[in-house]
């Protein structure tokens, strides 16, 4: 009954793909026929078959090779441009894989009409090779292609590839590369970019065990196995799925074999597992009334959430149809099964897609929409995703989002989760605030690219932000310019003109300017190609009684279209579209006598991707016309109102051994994306010590958009604490006294620009100025021992450093070199971190070596290096948060910092510490499967200074370290140590416990910081 349906329906697509061929005057697209037949042998994990490919050669041009795809082969080595793409974008799963969990394909003997042909592999990439033709093939002509081959499918890396004995058969089979206008297009399997395929009919056939349920592209022509999915999605349906077990039961011996039939497609997928529940349902489509089958696959292990999903894939598939254009297959089909692409929740193939992870009922319905919208922006407009990949991604994406808006009245397409868009202060109802703020966020930090650029070119992040999120606001950005019904109009013409076809962005562009005989220029060549977007400045106010007038300067070469409203306060009065220009026009506004017109606001809806918007508003009356009211906030962290100054006031709490519990007031500006001026301030009143302790800073951001400066920051800061507790014995009572110390630091950093966005080696440098003052460092005692008089200890230092980064995933390093100059001393010391692999694994060793010298006088002891890491007494710029500075509490005085030698056990006498020279290697080793717990070992030489005591000029230790990631947080346990330390302990006086210490980094958790670098 449904096979019937199925293939009347089939030939009233293929009449309509014709009628329309038609109208797309000097078009011509390649076609491949498949007929494929294979073997699936679950033990050795192959699949063995013949491809029988069809290839009409419909281009102008006489053929003499056509460039296959071999991609089985991408798996091959850590050669191929995959194994290269996952190492750079910081997976190494891959690149340490054992030989049999790679995959590859081979057996090939190609022969072409009958007649074997050589195969010559590209010499860059195993997965790309060419087959010479000994005849060429003619302008029409149709030649038969054929081979066997033997595919060894790899464990799951990316795609395709084997989870225990699921089966994710993906880029599977031998396939031409795509011959178009723009010639051939050879492109190497990646996990970052997609695909670009000719389009044709395939007849698949499987053979497998007999107890495997498979899910495929296109219509199941074998009647049994039709019957048996439909009576166990009948069973699914009728039963409570109780079963947790995810064992794979062992295979029949007895095999089966399926076939499949697709029509228009440009690929083909399958999925084959023993444990999948099945479940069944169809949609009717609007205009046609055809019958569209729908199924989902799922295992144990997400059967609550998947159990609705059928309802999802039916109304996506109806969503897109109605929105965009019917469906013009037979069935849709969603699979629960695992990715391994960075940051992928799904993967889209024609008329089944598979997604990976775990999902709730919406996530579940949002991706599920997401990768069947696909079928319309991939499967059915075929466009090149690999270069312009914003054209399947983007505008699906789009689509995604209206989706979500219409079902649930958000669109938080592919974003972050609502708990932290809620603190961040963003409008998740609001699907254009979500993208506006990522978008606004990596423009001002010049970190934005253009969503027309080639899927290779983006940052990891980008291809996420600019790819996705950027292009679908640019695309409502799109339909707010032409009207929601015009849009629609032009989008469904889009898509009767280009389906089952492959389409450019200048295709696109033809399209719509010849809908609406308008220029589109300014968006399909400026718009897409432009990082920044627009950028119009409203200016000069003037008021008549019934009309209003401003000058509006466009201050880029973009001419796109915008919207001014008249405002009072937050309301929008009236909103007016205006054709796009460059240079400066003045524009009027009529308004009603009884508006009271505050401002006026260039996009004050947020709909234009302009990154600068510091100069869209004007006010009607007032001196300060510009300046942003003022707007203050309570508990958010605080996205930026570009309308608002905004100032957040949160209450605060703190906590140190010294000024015991704190409770202030925090107030600070907005944090993304980062503002001009930025400000923090923090005081605090300390219970202990009745005193004013806290801290602050202000800070001045510039992100020029040329030169060789990326980012400059000055900034002043203050902080005030406690830096100990001290008792003074006199003569009738104790006197407890907390010295507090006032830091004042002057500081500029810069952030040099890189070529290449996506380089991953960056330089920056930056100076500082310091003022220490200590209250109380020193006192007067009278001849009774009475304390008289305290006096304080002030010192300025200034220090000079270089940084070079370059975090790349298989030999990272970083060096810091830093030159500190004090009133009478000058040091000079020199950081490097790498990281060595183990062989054949992602864990290693981390290695730092450091390296320290004073030019001459050493001054203070205090800025002597330090064997150990600093603690509070030796952290002499007051630059790390200690829980109890100068503490005599013994836990928490072991606490070091991440500096100097940096060994672990918390000595600080004299001659282990050195005011002439001191060069350390630190070493830690991860143990391979054990989580957490590492190894550490240390080595130092210590030049003896004038504070030496005849101590030995070589010093180590060795033990066991609890650490999380990042350099948070460790605890060492020292087990060995060298005999200068040991003897730092007296067994007497002293237990173990003493020479445990730990590193708390609570400055690489200022969420301020980390904003103002975002390093992706
Ligand atoms: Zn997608």
């Amino acid at each position: 009954m449904h096979r019937s349906i199925a293939i009347i329906s089939a030939l009233i697509v293929l009449n309509l793909h014709q009628s329309l061929n038609a109208q797309l005057t000097g078009y011509w697209q390649q076609n491949v026929d498949y007929d494929i037949s294979v073997t699936l042998n679950d033990v050795n994990h192959t699949l063995t078959g013949n491809i029988t490919m069809l290839y009409t050669n419909n281009s102008p041009d006489e053929l003499t090779f056509i460039w296959m795809h071999l991609w089985p082969n991408a798996y091959k080595d850590n050669q191929t441009a995959f194994a290269k793409q996952k190492v750079l974008t910081g997976s190494t799963d891959f690149y340490f894989a054992k030989d049999d969990e790679r995959g590859y394909i081979d057996n090939l003997e190609f022969s072409v009409n009958g007649t074997v042909v050589p195969l010559t592999y590209d010499a860059e990439n195993p997965d790309i090779a060419k087959i010479t033709l000994f005849k060429p093939i003619a302008s029409g002509e149709t030649v038969s292609i054929t081979t066997p081959f033997r595919v060894q499918i790899p464990k799951c890396f990316s795609r395709m590839g084997r989870v225990g004995q699921q089966y994710q058969m993906t880029q599977w089979y031998p396939k031409p590369a795509v011959y178009d206008k723009k010639g051939w297009h050879p492109i190497p399997y990646l996990d970052q970019g997609e695909f670009y395929s000719e389009f044709g009919n395939f007849k698949v056939q499987i053979t497998l065990p007999e107890n495997y349920i498979v899910g495929a592209s296109g219509d199941l022509k074998t009647a049994a196995e039709f019957d048996k999915l439909n009576a166990l999605a009948d069973k699914t349906a009728a039963t409570t799925l109780t079963e947790t077990s995810l064992d794979f039961p062992p295979s029949s011996t007895t095999t089966k074999t399926l076939q499949y039939e697709l029509k228009n497609s440009h690929d083909f997928a399958w999925f084959a597992d023993k444990r999948f529940h099945v479940m069944r349902s169809s949609v009717v489509l609007p205009e046609s009334e055809r019958t569209v089958l729908t199924y989902v696959y799922f295992t144990n292990q997400h059967k609550e959430e998947w159990i609705k999903a059928c309802d999802y894939v039916n109304r996506s598939v109806l969503f897109y149809s109605e929105n965009v254009g019917e469906y013009p297959w037979n069935i849709a089909q969603a699979v629960d099964g695992t990715l391994e692409v960075e940051s992928a929740g799904g993967m889209e193939y024609p008329t089944i897609t598979v997604l990976g992870g775990d999902y709730d009922a919406e996530s579940l319905d949002n991706v599920v929409t997401h990768e069947v919208g696909h079928n319309w922006f991939y499967g059915i407009i075929g466009s090149n995703e690999r270069e312009h990949p914003w054209m399947d991604e983007g505008i699906n994406s789009y689509y995604e989002n209206r989706y979500m808006d219409a079902y649930y009245n958000r669109g938080n397409a592919l974003g972050l989760p609502t708990f932290i868009l809620d603190k961040l202060g963003v409008d998740t109802n609001n699907v254009d605030n979500v993208q506006y703020h990522m978008y606004q966020t990596m423009a001002r930090q010049n970190k934005a690219q253009a969503i027309n650029l080639h899927s290779t070119d983006y940052t990891m992040i980008n291809y996420g932000v600019g790819v996705y999120l950027q292009s679908a606001y640019i695309m409502k950005y799109l339909e707010d310019n032409l009207g929601t019904d015009e849009f629609d109009r032009i989008m469904r013409k889009y898509y009767k003109t280009y389906q089952f076809k492959h389409v450019y962005p200048e295709d696109m562009k033809a399209l719509f300017e010849a809908e609406t005989g308008e220029n589109f220029a300014w968006f399909f060549d400026m718009i897409i190609n432009d990082a920044l977007g627009p950028d119009y400045k409203i200016s000069k106010f003037q008021k008549g009684k019934t009309a209003m007038a401003v000058d509006i300067t466009n201050k880029s070469e973009i001419p796109a279209s915008f919207s001014v409203s008249l405002m009072e306060g937050d309301s929008v009065l009236r909103t007016d579209w205006f054709r796009g220009f460059t240079g400066s026009q003045t524009l009027y506004f009529n308004y009603k006598p009884e508006w009271n017109v505050t401002h006026l606001k260039i996009d004050a809806q947020r709909k234009m991707p302009e990154s600068e918007r510091e100069n869209n508003t004007i006010q009607t009356a007032g001196i300060f016309k510009t300046i942003e009211p003022l707007q203050v906030k309570f508990i958010v962290l605080g996205v930026d109102n570009p309308d608002r100054t905004t100032v957040t006031v949160s209450p605060i709490l703190g906590w140190n051994e010294n000024n015991k519990f704190m409770l202030g007031l925090g107030l600070w500006n907005a944090a993304m994306p980062t503002p001009a001026i930025d400000f923090v301030a923090a005081p605090m009143y300390a219970f202990g010590t009745s005193e004013l302790v806290g801290q602050g800073s202000i800070g001045y951001n510039l992100y020029p958009k040329k030169g060789f400066i990326n980012r400059l920051r000055i900034a002043e800061s203050v902080s005030s604490y406690s830096y100990g507790t001290y008792q003074l014995l006199t003569t009738g009572e104790t006197t407890t006294i907390f010295p507090q110390y006032l830091k004042l630091q002057s500081k500029a950093e810069i952030d040099f620009r890189k070529k290449v966005l996506s380089n991953k080696l960056s330089h920056s440098i930056s100076y500082r100025n310091v003022f220490i003052r200590e209250n109380d460092a020193f006192f007067s005692l009278d001849d009774n021992g009475d304390f008289v008089e305290s006096y304080a200890n002030e010192y300025m230092v200034n220090e000079v450093a270089y940084y070079l980064k370059s975090p790349t995933t298989l030999f990272p390093q970083f060096l810091k070199v830093v030159g500190e100059m004090g009133d009478d001393y000058t040091k000079l010391s020199l950081t490097y971190n790498t990281k060595i692999h183990y062989p054949g694994m992602t864990k290693g060793i981390d290695v730092r070596l450091f390296a320290g010298a004073f030019l001459g006088e050493a001054g203070d002891d205090k800025h002597n290096f330090t064997l150990a890491g600093n603690n509070g007494y030796y952290d002499d710029l007051y630059d790390e948060i200690y829980l109890g500075r100068n503490t005599s509490d013994r836990l928490l005085a072991n606490q070091i910092s991440l500096s100097d030698g940096f060994f672990k056990v918390p000595v600080y006498n004299y001659g282990l510490n050195s005011d002439n020279m001191l060069a350390a290697g630190n070493f830690e080793f991860a143990i391979p499967k054990v989580p957490l717990i590492g190894l550490f070992a240390d080595v130092a030489y210590v030049a003896p200074g004038t504070a030496a005591e005849n101590l030995d000029a070589f010093q180590y230790d060795a033990g066991v370290m609890i650490r999380l990631p990042k350099n948070i947080f460790a605890i060492y346990f020292p087990l060995v140590m060298s005999a200068n330390l040991a003897d730092a302990f007296d067994p007497e006086t002293t237990t173990y416990s003493d020479k445990i210490s730990f590193m708390l980094s609570l400055n690489t958790l200022n969420i301020f910081e980390i904003i103002r670098k975002l390093e992706f």
